[in-house]
């Protein structure tokens, strides 16, 4: 037997040896499901199937990486064949070839949801709704599913229902607006997220030869996170695999998190009657928790009245018991949690990159960021507002799309006249109004903009003429040229880097760091592409990545950091230490979701998902009083701590009292061990205040509250370096110093560093260290 096979368990095993036919592995968190899927696409090669002929669905482009890679140990640089990554990805590669079927040209661009917001907003604009009404975001949001269940516009204007249900809210115009939205795109030669999958749905339904291409190409589908595919995706699943009937698809029904953007809990549960002769796996033994995690764990689901019986069980030790602690506000939390990382740091030898903190909203990464720079914790954030979606970043990448595809018309509105080239509002308008009348982009219009009489004044018609002219070249000089080479020359042509360096504020200094890093990202970006998938590293290939990678994709290997995530995100992932802050009603369960029994329940197999991601140990955190909405207020412990079984907990102070006594009551204080209570002490010394705060230290706590971006920019002073000298770098790590040139504020050094090479360093910007 391989060696694989043999870190299989017996079910795993058979799930892995199962080459052929549909079959469905239906699992609790952690059994190996994941791990059954990559040794299953190892397995299938060994059996000589043709890398080629390999699908392989996941939930992010980094967890197909990751399996890439390790299927790669096993198979060799076979593995470089298969296609492997999310459905947007690989629909997205597979409209490149066929899109044009459906009238799109292959170099389309990807809008992400903020592009399909703008355009949603301009088109609202135009037509003169009341934005109040047609609230561009919600609008946005309600097309999206009708994508998502496939219902296109017509199939909009054919069901009385769905009019109605508009009419009543007021937007009898919904429909229109959904129209001229495709139409727009269309024009603009641009898919949204949701196209990628009504497109494919579209080409596989209205062209049997490109089905039956694919069919027969994709001979072995596999699918991770089975319970979390939408409709749409479900569609292109069942028709490819309709042929070969080789489908796999893993999931865990108590993980399903994605019904509020579509996802059907029916595909999994109705797997075994779409298709005939389903083999059903099920794996019980977790791997990854502690018994009392996973009991825990267990005692939370068993909760829900929609489940499928399960049982899951671990051999693995018992551990420590779920640690509940009361905090007096957000800053104790995240002091809290910034004091057991570093506590654990020193007692357990554990590295930053083993902990975790979970919440269940973007917001409140906000108290634990400060409380972890104030000890100089590093930490990452994954999701929020991305890298990419920063204004320079966009700025840059609206002229990298446009070269590559002129007429998309948001990012073409987006930099015409950025940097300023003097190019008026009125005169977008006139482009676009005489773009709309001869059904042509704004771009062709410049083109032929002596031949229209359009009242542009001759001064401003050369304006535009250059910039169109400019793009072209930069066009030309991109078909011989990689992603990072022509962004080099983008940024310095277009007068994008001067414009920031004008700027001298820490903000103007922040930008030209993140453009920095941008280069930086897509130097990374290109020599990935050779190493892992035989491409050259081209612009086109480049917007793609990008536009597709989820938030949890830009993680790179050699960093050492503290997560922060939603649980959202969390999910299929595992670390040794797991905090899941802000246990408090109303924040999670969230308000928002507790009208029905149903959004109540996939509340909680969100937190079950957040405490299954613990490998040791796991904190629950919740305070007495949270800013909400600007606003102070009491919270009281979240129903789901009330809800696991008490055996498995470990509270900081009698469980009878947990709710209405504050966390160091003096008679507490004599019942409960000490050195429990040690770690909720502010770093001060004081103790914290022994009851719930008085009005006047609620007032000092309002004024305490940090406000406004608290992104961690660090701007470190230009520093004075010598040849030789030891330096860390939180990006490229320790290197050492090889030669320095340029004077005061424009001193550069080479350094060599451990990862990553030689680097040219501007020292003011640069993020050093000296070691
Ligand atoms: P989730 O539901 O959270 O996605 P999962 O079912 O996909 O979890 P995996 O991530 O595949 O579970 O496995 C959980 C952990 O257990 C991983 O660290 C994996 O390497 C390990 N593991 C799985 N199977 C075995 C096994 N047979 N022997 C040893 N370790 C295993
Ligand atoms: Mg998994």
């Amino acid at each position: 037997m391989q060696d694989y096979i043999k870190q299989l368990n017996e079910a795993q095993r058979e799930a892995v040896l199962q080459k052929d036919g549909p079959m469905i592995v239906i699992a609790g968190a952690g059994s190996g499901k994941t791990r059954v899927l990559t040794y299953r696409i190892a397995y299938l090669m060994s059996e000589g199937v043709d890398s080629f002929n390999i699908l392989a669905l996941t939930f992010t482009n980094k967890a197909a990486r990751e399996m890439k890679n390790r299927i790669s140990k096993i198979v060799g640089p076979e593995a470089k064949n298969l296609w492997m990554g999310t459905f947007h990805s690989v629909f997205a590669k597979i409209l490149r070839f066929e899109g044009d079927k459906l009238g799109f040209p292959s170099n389309f661009t990807i809008y992400d949801s903020n592009d399909s917001q703008q355009l949603m907003r301009s088109i609202i604009k135009e037509k003169n709704l009341d934005k109040d009404i047609y609230k561009y975001k919600q609008i946005q949001s309600r097309i999206s599913s009708f994508k998502n269940s496939l219902i296109t516009v017509k199939a909009y204007h054919q069901n009385p229902e769905l009019k109605e249900a508009d009419a009543m809210a007021k937007r009898p115009r919904l429909g229109e607006i959904y129209q001229e939205y495709v139409d727009r795109c269309f024009k603009s030669g641009a898919m949204d997220f949701d196209d990628l999958l009504l497109r494919t749905n579209e080409l596989l339904t209205r062209f049997p030869e490109v089905l039956a291409k694919y069919q027969q190409k994709f001979k072995y589908i596999l699918v991770d996170e089975y319970q979390d595919t939408n409709h749409s995706q479900y569609l292109i699943v069942r028709a490819l695999s309709d042929r070969f009937q080789n489908i796999c698809v893993v999931g865990d029904d108590a993980q399903s998190i994605y019904a509020f953007r579509g996802a059907n809990i029916n595909n999994i549960l109705n797997f075994q009657k779409d298709y005939s002769d389903v083999k059903s796996y099920r794996l019980e033994q977790n791997y990854r928790s502690t018994k009392n995690i996973v009991d825990a764990a267990n005692s939370i689901i068993e909760k829900n009245k929609t489940k499928l019986d399960k049982v899951v069980w671990t051999e693995n030790l018992e551990g420590s018991k779920i640690h509940v602690n009361r905090l007096v506000n957000d800053a104790e939390e995240g002091r809290f949690v910034a004091n057991s990382v570093t506590e654990k740091r020193m007692q357990e030898g554990a590295k930053n990159g083993e902990f975790a903190v979970l919440y269940r909203t973007n917001a409140q990464s906000r108290s634990i960021e400060d409380a972890l720079r104030r000890k100089d914790i590093p930490y990452r954030i994954y999701g929020g507002l991305s890298f990419y979606q920063r204004k320079e970043v966009k700025d840059i990448l609206a002229y990298l799309r446009l070269i590559v595809n002129p007429k998309d018309e948001e990012s073409l509105k987006r930099v015409i006249n950025y940097p300023s080239r003097g190019i008026g509002q009125t005169t977008i308008d006139k482009l676009t109004l005489a773009a709309n009348h001869y059904k042509r982009t704004i771009f062709e219009i410049i083109e032929n903009i002596n031949k229209l009489d359009l009242t542009i004044n001759k001064g401003t018609q050369t304006k535009l003429v250059n910039f169109v002219n400019m793009i072209k070249s930069f066009k030309v000089q991109n078909d011989s040229l990689n992603a990072f080479q022509i962004t080099e020359i983008v940024s310095k042509k277009t007068g994008l880097l001067q414009e920031f360096k004008k700027d001298g504020t820490p903000e103007g200094i922040a930008r030209i760091e993140n453009i920095e890093e941008l280069l930086n990202g897509i130097s990374d970006f290109v020599e990935g592409q050779k190493e892992l998938v035989n491409a050259e590293g081209s612009l086109t290939e480049f917007l793609e990545d990008i536009a597709l990678a989820t938030s949890l994709d830009k993680e790179t290997a050699d960093e050492d950091r503290v997560a922060l995530m939603t649980i959202h995100l969390a999910k299929g992932l595992e670390f040794p230490y797991v905090y899941i802050v802000g246990l408090e009603e109303d924040l999670f369960p969230s308000a928002m979701s507790m009208s029905t029994r149903s959004e109540l329940e996939e509340e909680r197999r969100l937190f079950y998902v957040a405490l299954t991601r613990a490998e040791k140990e796991a904190y629950l955190t919740y305070v007495l009083s949270r800013y909400r909405w600007g606003k102070l207020i009491d919270a009281e412990p979240s129903r789901f701590i009330e809800e696991i079984d008490e055996k498995y907990l470990d509270y900081m102070i009698p469980k009878d009292d947990y709710r209405y006594k504050p966390l160091i009551d003096k008679d507490i204080f004599d019942e409960v061990d000490k050195s429990k209570l040690r770690q909720t002490k502010p770093e001060n010394g004081t103790p914290p205040p022994s009851h719930k705060p008085t009005e006047q230290q609620l007032k000092r706590l309002r004024k305490i509250k940090p406000e406004g971006d608290s992104t961690p920019t660090q701007k470190a002073k230009p520093m004075q370096l010598d040849v030789g000298q030891m330096v860390e770098h939180t990006r490229f790590g320790k290197g050492e110093v090889l030669n320095m040139e340029g004077v005061g504020m424009d001193k550069k050094a080479a350094i060599k560093f451990e990862n990553g090479g030689v680097k040219n360093l501007i020292l003011k910007f640069a993020k050093l260290k000296v070691i």
